[in-house]
Protein backbone atom coordinates (compact mmCIF):
# COMPACT_ATOMS: atom_id res chain seq x y z
CA UNK A 1 0.00 0.00 0.00
CA UNK A 2 1.36 3.30 -0.99
CA UNK A 3 1.14 6.21 1.43
CA UNK A 4 -1.81 7.73 0.23
CA UNK A 5 -3.81 4.88 0.61
CA UNK A 6 -2.54 4.21 3.99
CA UNK A 7 -2.87 7.24 5.96
CA UNK A 8 -7.08 7.73 5.76
CA UNK A 9 -7.36 4.60 7.55
CA UNK A 10 -4.80 5.32 10.12
CA UNK A 11 -6.81 8.08 10.88
CA UNK A 12 -10.25 6.14 11.69
CA UNK A 13 -10.71 7.09 15.10
CA UNK A 14 -10.61 4.23 17.23
CA UNK A 15 -14.26 2.92 19.09
CA UNK A 16 -13.27 4.79 22.49
CA UNK A 17 -12.53 7.93 21.06
CA UNK A 18 -16.67 8.11 18.94
CA UNK A 19 -17.77 7.28 22.28
CA UNK A 20 -16.26 10.10 24.11
CA UNK A 21 -17.96 12.54 21.55
CA UNK A 22 -20.76 14.81 22.81
CA UNK A 23 -23.01 13.01 20.00
CA UNK A 24 -22.34 9.56 21.13
CA UNK A 25 -24.14 10.70 24.45
CA UNK A 26 -27.72 10.23 23.11
CA UNK A 27 -26.63 7.51 21.35
CA UNK A 28 -25.77 6.18 24.53
CA UNK A 29 -28.85 7.22 26.12
CA UNK A 30 -31.22 6.13 23.51
CA UNK A 31 -29.69 2.35 23.32
CA UNK A 32 -27.25 1.77 25.95
CA UNK A 33 -23.94 0.76 26.07
CA UNK A 34 -23.96 -2.31 24.18
CA UNK A 35 -25.76 -1.89 21.73
CA UNK A 36 -23.70 1.40 21.31
CA UNK A 37 -20.28 0.25 20.87
CA UNK A 38 -21.72 -2.35 18.83
CA UNK A 39 -22.91 -0.03 16.28
CA UNK A 40 -20.13 2.10 16.38
CA UNK A 41 -17.97 -0.83 15.82
CA UNK A 42 -20.20 -1.69 12.63
CA UNK A 43 -19.86 2.04 11.08
CA UNK A 44 -16.02 2.06 12.03
CA UNK A 45 -15.94 -1.57 9.77
CA UNK A 46 -18.28 0.44 6.81
CA UNK A 47 -15.87 3.21 6.67
CA UNK A 48 -12.63 1.12 6.88
CA UNK A 49 -14.22 -1.14 3.41
CA UNK A 50 -15.25 2.61 2.02
CA UNK A 51 -12.11 4.00 1.87
CA UNK A 52 -10.16 0.95 0.97
CA UNK A 53 -12.38 0.88 -2.34
CA UNK A 54 -11.91 4.78 -2.56
CA UNK A 55 -9.07 7.00 -0.62
CA UNK A 56 -10.49 9.99 0.57
CA UNK A 57 -10.45 11.67 4.02
CA UNK A 58 -11.12 9.85 7.01
CA UNK A 59 -14.58 10.63 9.04
CA UNK A 60 -14.15 11.72 12.19
CA UNK A 61 -15.60 10.65 15.26
CA UNK A 62 -18.25 12.96 15.50
CA UNK A 63 -19.58 12.03 12.27
CA UNK A 64 -19.08 8.37 12.77
CA UNK A 65 -21.30 8.57 15.83
CA UNK A 66 -23.53 10.30 13.94
CA UNK A 67 -23.75 7.64 11.72
CA UNK A 68 -24.16 5.01 14.36
CA UNK A 69 -26.87 7.15 15.68
CA UNK A 70 -28.90 7.51 12.35
CA UNK A 71 -28.50 3.49 11.22
CA UNK A 72 -30.12 2.62 14.92
CA UNK A 73 -33.16 4.90 14.75
CA UNK A 74 -33.54 3.40 11.00
CA UNK A 75 -34.15 -0.05 12.69
CA UNK A 76 -37.97 0.60 13.50
CA UNK A 77 -40.22 -2.15 14.24
CA UNK A 78 -41.38 -4.23 11.49
CA UNK A 79 -45.20 -4.03 14.13
CA UNK A 80 -45.06 -0.18 13.58
CA UNK A 81 -48.65 1.36 12.65
CA UNK A 82 -49.10 1.74 8.79
CA UNK A 83 -51.75 2.80 6.71
CA UNK A 84 -53.95 -0.13 5.35
CA UNK A 85 -54.99 1.38 1.75
CA UNK A 86 -55.75 -2.15 0.45
CA UNK A 87 -58.88 -2.12 0.02
CA UNK A 88 -59.41 -4.83 2.10
CA UNK A 89 -60.90 -4.07 5.61
CA UNK A 90 -59.81 -7.12 7.80
CA UNK A 91 -56.23 -8.05 6.29
CA UNK A 92 -55.01 -10.89 7.54
CA UNK A 93 -51.29 -9.90 7.02
CA UNK A 94 -52.02 -6.19 8.24
CA UNK A 95 -53.32 -7.64 11.54
CA UNK A 96 -57.54 -7.97 10.77
CA UNK A 97 -59.55 -5.60 13.23
CA UNK A 98 -58.45 -1.70 14.60
CA UNK A 99 -59.73 -2.36 18.23
CA UNK A 100 -62.03 0.29 19.58
CA UNK A 101 -60.66 3.12 21.60
CA UNK A 102 -62.63 1.82 24.80
CA UNK A 103 -60.99 -2.32 24.17
CA UNK A 104 -57.83 -0.44 23.70
CA UNK A 105 -58.28 2.04 27.07
CA UNK A 106 -58.99 -1.72 29.12
CA UNK A 107 -55.94 -3.81 27.58
CA UNK A 108 -53.81 -0.46 28.68
CA UNK A 109 -55.49 -0.74 31.80
CA UNK A 110 -54.40 -4.49 32.33
CA UNK A 111 -51.23 -4.18 31.28
CA UNK A 112 -50.61 -1.34 34.00
CA UNK A 113 -51.86 -3.24 36.59
CA UNK A 114 -52.57 -6.31 38.52
CA UNK A 115 -56.49 -7.63 38.12
CA UNK A 116 -58.55 -10.05 39.24
CA UNK A 117 -58.03 -12.86 36.52
CA UNK A 118 -58.63 -15.71 38.41
CA UNK A 119 -59.99 -14.36 41.31
CA UNK A 120 -63.13 -13.81 43.23
CA UNK A 121 -63.20 -10.58 44.47
CA UNK A 122 -66.76 -11.37 46.72
CA UNK A 123 -65.41 -14.15 48.83
CA UNK A 124 -61.26 -13.40 48.08
CA UNK A 125 -61.13 -16.69 46.63
CA UNK A 126 -59.68 -18.20 43.78
CA UNK A 127 -61.85 -17.46 40.45
CA UNK A 128 -61.93 -18.81 36.60
CA UNK A 129 -60.64 -16.32 34.46
CA UNK A 130 -63.74 -17.36 32.20
CA UNK A 131 -65.98 -15.67 34.44
CA UNK A 132 -65.07 -12.26 33.03
CA UNK A 133 -66.82 -13.15 30.13
CA UNK A 134 -69.40 -15.77 29.90
CA UNK A 135 -72.44 -13.78 31.41
CA UNK A 136 -71.59 -11.34 28.48
CA UNK A 137 -71.20 -13.64 25.73
CA UNK A 138 -74.40 -15.67 27.22
CA UNK A 139 -75.99 -12.88 26.68
CA UNK A 140 -74.94 -11.87 23.15
CA UNK A 141 -75.34 -14.98 21.76
CA UNK A 142 -78.15 -16.85 23.92
CA UNK A 143 -76.10 -19.48 24.99
CA UNK A 144 -76.24 -21.66 28.22
CA UNK A 145 -72.54 -21.18 28.76
CA UNK A 146 -69.48 -20.22 26.86
CA UNK A 147 -65.70 -19.98 26.94
CA UNK A 148 -62.07 -18.33 25.05
CA UNK A 149 -59.14 -19.30 24.20
CA UNK A 150 -56.24 -18.03 21.41
CA UNK A 151 -58.34 -17.94 17.80
CA UNK A 152 -61.06 -19.53 16.01
CA UNK A 153 -58.05 -22.47 14.92
CA UNK A 154 -58.02 -23.27 18.43
CA UNK A 155 -61.36 -23.12 19.40
CA UNK A 156 -61.84 -26.07 16.38
CA UNK A 157 -58.86 -27.81 17.72
CA UNK A 158 -60.23 -27.82 21.09
CA UNK A 159 -64.03 -28.70 20.37
CA UNK A 160 -62.70 -31.76 17.61
CA UNK A 161 -60.20 -33.18 20.52
CA UNK A 162 -62.40 -32.85 23.17
CA UNK A 163 -65.44 -34.59 21.39
CA UNK A 164 -64.03 -36.72 19.18
CA UNK A 165 -60.39 -38.09 20.29
CA UNK A 166 -60.10 -41.53 18.79
CA UNK A 167 -63.84 -41.07 17.38
CA UNK A 168 -65.23 -40.34 14.56
CA UNK A 169 -65.95 -36.87 13.22
CA UNK A 170 -68.66 -36.42 10.37
CA UNK A 171 -68.41 -33.80 7.76
CA UNK A 172 -69.68 -32.54 4.46
CA UNK A 173 -67.08 -33.00 1.63
CA UNK A 174 -68.35 -29.37 0.63
CA UNK A 175 -67.34 -27.85 3.51
CA UNK A 176 -63.58 -29.14 4.27
CA UNK A 177 -62.09 -25.30 4.06
CA UNK A 178 -58.95 -24.39 3.83
CA UNK A 179 -58.65 -20.93 5.69
CA UNK A 180 -55.38 -18.52 4.48
CA UNK A 181 -52.78 -20.85 4.45
CA UNK A 182 -51.91 -23.01 7.63
CA UNK A 183 -55.86 -23.89 8.52
CA UNK A 184 -57.21 -26.85 6.45
CA UNK A 185 -60.12 -28.54 8.13
CA UNK A 186 -59.02 -32.10 7.41
CA UNK A 187 -55.20 -31.24 9.09
CA UNK A 188 -56.57 -29.61 12.18
CA UNK A 189 -59.13 -33.05 12.40
CA UNK A 190 -56.14 -35.04 12.22
CA UNK A 191 -54.34 -32.97 14.88
CA UNK A 192 -57.13 -33.39 17.46
CA UNK A 193 -57.14 -36.92 16.91
CA UNK A 194 -59.93 -37.40 15.35
CA UNK A 195 -60.98 -39.75 12.59
CA UNK A 196 -62.36 -38.05 9.67
CA UNK A 197 -65.04 -39.42 7.84
CA UNK A 198 -66.33 -37.55 4.63
CA UNK A 199 -70.03 -37.33 3.77
CA UNK A 200 -71.87 -35.96 0.58
CA UNK A 201 -70.22 -35.01 -2.61
CA UNK A 202 -68.73 -31.53 -3.20
CA UNK A 203 -71.81 -29.75 -4.20
CA UNK A 204 -74.59 -31.90 -3.23
CA UNK A 205 -74.71 -33.38 0.64
CA UNK A 206 -77.95 -35.04 1.86
CA UNK A 207 -79.69 -35.96 5.37
CA UNK A 208 -79.45 -39.71 4.27
CA UNK A 209 -75.65 -38.99 4.21
CA UNK A 210 -75.11 -38.05 7.45
CA UNK A 211 -77.86 -40.64 8.67
CA UNK A 212 -75.85 -43.48 7.08
CA UNK A 213 -72.13 -42.29 9.15
CA UNK A 214 -73.99 -41.97 12.06
CA UNK A 215 -72.41 -44.86 14.45
CA UNK A 216 -71.48 -45.78 18.01
CA UNK A 217 -67.93 -44.09 17.01
CA UNK A 218 -69.33 -41.18 16.23
CA UNK A 219 -67.91 -38.03 18.70
CA UNK A 220 -69.31 -35.33 16.95
CA UNK A 221 -71.29 -33.63 13.33
CA UNK A 222 -69.30 -30.58 11.88
CA UNK A 223 -70.89 -27.88 10.39
CA UNK A 224 -68.68 -25.88 8.43
CA UNK A 225 -69.58 -21.97 7.51
CA UNK A 226 -68.24 -21.97 4.02
CA UNK A 227 -66.63 -18.57 4.72
CA UNK A 228 -64.25 -17.53 1.69
CA UNK A 229 -66.11 -19.68 -0.92
CA UNK A 230 -69.57 -20.08 -2.53
CA UNK A 231 -70.79 -23.38 -3.90
CA UNK A 232 -73.02 -22.09 -6.58
CA UNK A 233 -75.26 -24.05 -8.93
CA UNK A 234 -76.53 -27.48 -8.73
CA UNK A 235 -76.10 -27.38 -5.07
CA UNK A 236 -77.50 -29.59 -2.16
CA UNK A 237 -76.76 -29.12 1.68
CA UNK A 238 -77.69 -29.67 5.02
CA UNK A 239 -78.95 -26.75 6.74
CA UNK A 240 -77.64 -26.36 10.44
CA UNK A 241 -81.42 -26.67 11.62
CA UNK A 242 -81.93 -30.09 10.01
CA UNK A 243 -78.57 -31.27 11.20
CA UNK A 244 -79.21 -30.65 14.75
CA UNK A 245 -82.08 -32.11 14.98
CA UNK A 246 -80.79 -35.34 13.08
CA UNK A 247 -77.56 -35.75 15.29
CA UNK A 248 -79.94 -34.86 18.27
CA UNK A 249 -82.14 -37.86 17.35
CA UNK A 250 -78.45 -39.74 16.93
CA UNK A 251 -77.17 -38.57 20.13
CA UNK A 252 -73.90 -36.72 18.58
CA UNK A 253 -73.46 -33.62 19.07
CA UNK A 254 -72.98 -31.21 16.92
CA UNK A 255 -70.64 -28.64 16.27
CA UNK A 256 -71.17 -25.51 13.94
CA UNK A 257 -67.58 -23.90 12.86
CA UNK A 258 -69.29 -20.23 11.96
CA UNK A 259 -65.76 -18.89 11.04
CA UNK A 260 -66.08 -15.27 11.33
CA UNK A 261 -69.44 -15.29 12.96
CA UNK A 262 -70.84 -11.60 13.93
CA UNK A 263 -73.15 -10.46 17.09
CA UNK A 264 -75.39 -8.27 14.57
CA UNK A 265 -77.85 -8.49 11.64
CA UNK A 266 -75.35 -6.91 9.37
CA UNK A 267 -77.89 -6.60 6.64
CA UNK A 268 -79.29 -3.98 9.08
CA UNK A 269 -76.16 -2.09 8.24
CA UNK A 270 -76.66 -2.90 4.56
CA UNK A 271 -74.30 -5.68 4.15
CA UNK A 272 -74.83 -8.82 3.16
CA UNK A 273 -76.59 -11.20 5.42
CA UNK A 274 -73.94 -13.12 7.78
CA UNK A 275 -75.36 -15.79 10.13
CA UNK A 276 -75.18 -14.36 13.79
CA UNK A 277 -73.49 -16.63 16.68
CA UNK A 278 -77.45 -16.46 17.92
CA UNK A 279 -79.01 -17.54 15.29
CA UNK A 280 -76.63 -20.53 15.19
CA UNK A 281 -77.16 -21.26 18.62
CA UNK A 282 -80.81 -21.05 18.60
CA UNK A 283 -80.81 -23.41 15.06
CA UNK A 284 -79.56 -26.26 18.09
CA UNK A 285 -76.17 -26.50 17.53
CA UNK A 286 -74.44 -28.29 20.54
CA UNK A 287 -71.50 -25.73 20.08
CA UNK A 288 -70.81 -23.04 17.87
CA UNK A 289 -67.06 -21.36 17.44
CA UNK A 290 -66.13 -18.18 15.89
CA UNK A 291 -63.69 -15.65 15.76
CA UNK A 292 -62.51 -12.24 17.96
CA UNK A 293 -60.64 -10.40 15.36
CA UNK A 294 -62.91 -10.73 12.18
CA UNK A 295 -66.32 -8.89 11.58
CA UNK A 296 -66.45 -8.79 15.71
CA UNK A 297 -63.97 -5.96 15.44
CA UNK A 298 -61.81 -7.12 18.59
CA UNK A 299 -58.65 -8.58 19.13
CA UNK A 300 -57.63 -12.44 17.73
CA UNK A 301 -59.51 -14.54 20.26
CA UNK A 302 -61.53 -17.99 19.46
CA UNK A 303 -64.73 -18.42 21.23
CA UNK A 304 -66.85 -21.29 22.24
CA UNK A 305 -70.33 -21.12 23.03
CA UNK A 306 -73.00 -23.62 23.66
CA UNK A 307 -74.32 -26.42 26.03
CA UNK A 308 -73.31 -26.06 29.17
CA UNK A 309 -72.17 -29.78 30.27
CA UNK A 310 -69.90 -29.62 27.04
CA UNK A 311 -68.50 -26.43 27.94
CA UNK A 312 -67.23 -27.62 30.99
CA UNK A 313 -65.60 -31.00 29.12
CA UNK A 314 -63.95 -28.30 27.36
CA UNK A 315 -62.55 -26.52 30.29
CA UNK A 316 -61.35 -30.08 31.72
CA UNK A 317 -59.33 -30.77 28.70
CA UNK A 318 -55.57 -30.28 29.22
CA UNK A 319 -55.36 -28.43 25.99
CA UNK A 320 -57.38 -25.30 27.31
CA UNK A 321 -54.62 -24.58 29.31
CA UNK A 322 -51.78 -24.56 26.06
CA UNK A 323 -54.53 -22.65 24.28
CA UNK A 324 -55.62 -19.69 26.88
CA UNK A 325 -55.67 -16.36 26.42
CA UNK A 326 -53.92 -13.35 28.17
CA UNK A 327 -55.13 -10.85 30.39
CA UNK A 328 -54.53 -8.03 28.46
CA UNK A 329 -56.51 -9.86 25.45
CA UNK A 330 -59.32 -10.71 27.97
CA UNK A 331 -59.81 -6.89 28.98
CA UNK A 332 -60.63 -6.09 25.35
CA UNK A 333 -62.51 -8.89 24.61
CA UNK A 334 -64.56 -7.81 26.82
CA UNK A 335 -65.20 -4.25 26.22
CA UNK A 336 -65.45 -4.93 22.89
CA UNK A 337 -68.32 -7.14 23.57
CA UNK A 338 -69.34 -5.11 25.96
CA UNK A 339 -70.24 -2.56 22.92
CA UNK A 340 -72.57 -5.21 21.39
CA UNK A 341 -74.97 -4.57 24.04
CA UNK A 342 -75.56 -1.00 22.58
CA UNK A 343 -76.40 -1.65 18.81
CA UNK A 344 -77.12 1.69 17.65
CA UNK A 345 -73.86 3.02 18.65
CA UNK A 346 -71.59 0.28 17.51
CA UNK A 347 -71.07 1.41 14.07
CA UNK A 348 -69.60 4.96 15.72
CA UNK A 349 -67.49 3.11 18.45
CA UNK A 350 -66.45 -0.23 16.43
CA UNK A 351 -63.69 0.60 13.83
CA UNK A 352 -64.53 -2.50 11.81
CA UNK A 353 -68.23 -1.81 11.25
CA UNK A 354 -67.64 1.81 10.67
CA UNK A 355 -64.90 1.49 7.90
CA UNK A 356 -67.27 -1.48 6.52
CA UNK A 357 -70.52 1.01 6.58
CA UNK A 358 -68.75 3.96 5.40
CA UNK A 359 -70.72 5.58 2.86
CA UNK A 360 -69.25 5.77 -0.88
CA UNK A 361 -69.90 9.48 -1.43
CA UNK A 362 -67.96 10.21 1.61
CA UNK A 363 -65.12 8.35 0.91
CA UNK A 364 -65.18 10.10 -2.91
CA UNK A 365 -65.48 13.33 -1.19
CA UNK A 366 -62.12 12.65 1.20
CA UNK A 367 -60.75 11.24 -2.22
CA UNK A 368 -61.24 14.61 -4.03
CA UNK A 369 -60.39 16.63 -1.49
CA UNK A 370 -56.78 14.83 -0.74
CA UNK A 371 -55.83 14.40 -4.47
CA UNK A 372 -54.64 17.66 -5.41
CA UNK A 373 -52.44 17.76 -2.23
CA UNK A 374 -50.97 13.92 -3.48
CA UNK A 375 -50.54 15.11 -6.87
CA UNK A 376 -48.68 18.08 -6.08
CA UNK A 377 -46.46 15.81 -3.40
CA UNK A 378 -45.66 13.23 -6.04
CA UNK A 379 -44.67 15.88 -8.48
CA UNK A 380 -44.23 15.44 -12.28
CA UNK A 381 -43.68 11.92 -12.60
CA UNK A 382 -47.33 10.82 -11.91
CA UNK A 383 -50.63 11.34 -12.55
CA UNK A 384 -53.00 11.11 -9.38
CA UNK A 385 -56.32 10.74 -10.45
CA UNK A 386 -59.91 9.66 -7.89
CA UNK A 387 -61.41 6.96 -8.96
CA UNK A 388 -64.31 4.42 -8.10
CA UNK A 389 -62.99 1.22 -6.73
CA UNK A 390 -64.21 -1.93 -4.91
CA UNK A 391 -62.99 -2.81 -1.75
CA UNK A 392 -63.94 -5.98 -0.25
CA UNK A 393 -64.21 -7.44 3.92
CA UNK A 394 -61.49 -9.66 3.81
CA UNK A 395 -60.19 -12.71 6.60
CA UNK A 396 -62.57 -14.85 4.48
CA UNK A 397 -65.89 -13.23 5.62
CA UNK A 398 -68.79 -12.61 2.53
CA UNK A 399 -66.31 -13.58 -0.05
CA UNK A 400 -68.76 -12.68 -2.90
CA UNK A 401 -69.80 -8.97 -1.28
CA UNK A 402 -68.02 -6.14 -2.51
CA UNK A 403 -68.21 -2.39 -1.27
CA UNK A 404 -68.10 0.58 -3.77
CA UNK A 405 -65.42 2.65 -2.36
CA UNK A 406 -62.84 5.53 -3.94
CA UNK A 407 -59.24 5.07 -4.50
CA UNK A 408 -56.60 7.98 -5.42
CA UNK A 409 -55.24 6.16 -8.64
CA UNK A 410 -51.46 6.91 -8.91
CA UNK A 411 -50.13 6.22 -12.67
CA UNK A 412 -46.38 6.81 -13.67
CA UNK A 413 -45.92 9.06 -16.24
CA UNK A 414 -42.64 6.86 -17.31
CA UNK A 415 -42.20 3.27 -16.83
CA UNK A 416 -44.10 0.53 -15.17
CA UNK A 417 -41.07 0.38 -12.93
CA UNK A 418 -40.87 3.78 -11.42
CA UNK A 419 -44.58 2.60 -9.81
CA UNK A 420 -43.34 -0.03 -8.32
CA UNK A 421 -40.21 1.96 -6.52
CA UNK A 422 -42.66 4.75 -6.18
CA UNK A 423 -44.97 1.68 -3.81
CA UNK A 424 -41.61 0.32 -2.29
CA UNK A 425 -41.09 3.99 -1.27
CA UNK A 426 -44.31 4.34 0.29
CA UNK A 427 -43.76 1.34 2.18
CA UNK A 428 -40.64 2.27 3.48
CA UNK A 429 -41.80 5.29 5.19
CA UNK A 430 -41.52 5.38 9.20
CA UNK A 431 -45.78 4.56 8.70
CA UNK A 432 -45.99 2.72 5.40
CA UNK A 433 -48.65 3.59 3.14
CA UNK A 434 -49.98 -0.07 1.84
CA UNK A 435 -51.74 0.17 -1.19
CA UNK A 436 -52.90 -2.01 -4.51
CA UNK A 437 -50.92 -2.25 -7.93
CA UNK A 438 -53.67 -3.30 -10.53
CA UNK A 439 -54.04 -2.47 -13.99
CA UNK A 440 -51.12 -0.14 -14.09
CA UNK A 441 -52.06 1.91 -11.42
CA UNK A 442 -51.00 2.10 -7.56
CA UNK A 443 -54.67 2.04 -5.98
CA UNK A 444 -54.97 3.74 -2.58
CA UNK A 445 -58.67 2.76 -1.01
CA UNK A 446 -59.92 5.28 1.25
CA UNK A 447 -62.12 3.47 3.34
CA UNK A 448 -59.99 2.69 5.82
CA UNK A 449 -58.38 6.21 6.09
CA UNK A 450 -60.48 7.80 9.18
CA UNK A 451 -60.99 11.37 8.36
CA UNK A 452 -58.83 12.01 11.56
CA UNK A 453 -55.51 10.06 9.80
CA UNK A 454 -55.96 12.48 6.64
CA UNK A 455 -53.19 14.78 8.30
CA UNK A 456 -50.77 11.92 9.62
CA UNK A 457 -51.46 10.70 6.13
CA UNK A 458 -50.15 14.09 4.51
CA UNK A 459 -47.18 14.21 7.49
CA UNK A 460 -45.89 10.87 6.45
CA UNK A 461 -46.24 11.28 2.40
CA UNK A 462 -44.37 14.36 3.18
CA UNK A 463 -41.75 12.42 4.47
CA UNK A 464 -41.53 10.65 1.08
CA UNK A 465 -37.88 10.32 -0.54
CA UNK A 466 -39.05 10.94 -3.92
CA UNK A 467 -35.31 11.13 -4.80
CA UNK A 468 -34.72 8.12 -3.93
CA UNK A 469 -38.12 6.53 -4.80
CA UNK A 470 -40.30 6.67 -7.65
CA UNK A 471 -39.25 10.21 -9.23
CA UNK A 472 -34.91 8.83 -9.94
CA UNK A 473 -36.39 5.94 -11.42
CA UNK A 474 -38.30 7.39 -14.27
C1 LIG B 1 -61.31 -17.85 9.84
C2 LIG B 1 -61.88 -19.17 10.06
C3 LIG B 1 -61.25 -20.07 10.93
C4 LIG B 1 -59.98 -19.72 11.64
O1 LIG B 1 -60.18 -18.66 12.53
P1 LIG B 1 -58.93 -17.85 13.16
O2 LIG B 1 -59.57 -16.94 14.14
O3 LIG B 1 -58.29 -17.17 12.01
O4 LIG B 1 -58.04 -18.85 13.78
C5 LIG B 1 -61.82 -21.30 11.10
N1 LIG B 1 -62.95 -21.64 10.45
C6 LIG B 1 -63.59 -20.79 9.61
C7 LIG B 1 -64.85 -21.24 8.93
C8 LIG B 1 -63.07 -19.53 9.38
O5 LIG B 1 -63.68 -18.68 8.55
Amino acid sequence: MTESQASPLRHLPAVATVLATAEAALLLERHGRIVATDAIRQVIEDARKTLRAAPAAAPSASELAQRALACLESQSSGLRPLFNLTGTVLHTNLGRAMLAEAAIDAAVDAMRHAVALEYDLADGERGERDDHLRALLCELTGAEDATVVNNNAAAVLLCLNTLALGREAVVSRGELIEIGGAFRMPDIMARAGACMVEVGTTNRTHPTDYRQAFNESTGVVLKVHTSNYRIQGFTAEVSAHELAAMAADAGVPLLNDLGSGTLVDLSRHGLAKEPTVRQAVAEGASLVTFSGDKLLGGPQAGFIVGKRALIEQINRNPLKRALRVDKVRLAAIEATLRLYRDPDRLAERLPTLRFLVRDHADIEMQANRLQPMVAERLGDAFAVSVGECLSQVGSGSLPLDTLPSAALLVRSRGSQHALESLSAALRALPKPIIGRIADGALRLDLRCLGEADELSFLASLAQLDIDHGAAHAT
